[in-house]
């Protein structure tokens, strides 16, 4: 869910949000999920790292769900990091697997679709640098209309370029 009210207190984000683990629930249904709270409640319910244990007596219990003092990674706290999606200051923990730091499952889908739609064959629309016609294949990046004008810009640089 994005969001950008801490899940506990319902207040916005002043400064870092962070990503922990919850279970949710509606009924009789459970789910894991992620949630973003704010740093005082994090703060309030993280295990102490002097002696690594959970505050037993902290409420975790927001609506309708609990969020766990379990690490959102198998690495340590990332430093506050933006979101890739919306900008949201999130702090979370670092996963190998990690390659980038987005708030929700949201975002990241919204940042898949847009990289998705980037390489959705629908090219630049400028022209061509090598023959000026409008590029409407490939990437939105791409130079060239077609391979053979990538080619052909490149032996023309490479044949440019004085021989040392
Ligand atoms: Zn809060
Ligand atoms: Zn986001
Ligand atoms: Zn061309």
């Amino acid at each position: 869910m994005r969001g950008d009210k801490c899940a506990m207190c319902g207040d916005p984000f002043n400064g870092p949000a962070y990503l922990v683990n919850a279970t949710r629930w509606k009924g009789r249904r459970r789910w894991g999920t992620r949630e973003l709270i704010c740093e005082a409640d994090y703060l309030r319910g993280r295990p102490d790292p002097e002696t690594n244990t959970v505050p037993l007596d902290v409420d975790r219990t927001g609506d309708h769900f609990q969020w766990h003092p379990r690490p959102t990674g198998r690495g340590d706290l990332l430093p506050p990091t933006p979101c890739e999606g919306c900008g949201l200051l999130v702090v979370r923990h670092g996963d190998p697997l990690l390659k980038r730091v987005t708030c929700s499952a949201s975002c990241l889908t919204s940042l898949s679709d847009s990289r998705n739609a980037a390489r959705g064959n629908k090219g630049s629309g400028k022209p061509c640098e090598t023959c000026d016609q409008p590029i409407t294949t490939g990437r939105a990046d791409s130079r060239y209309c077609k391979p053979a004008c990538r080619q052909k810009a490149y032996r023309r640089r490479t044949a440019a370029r004085p021989h040392v």
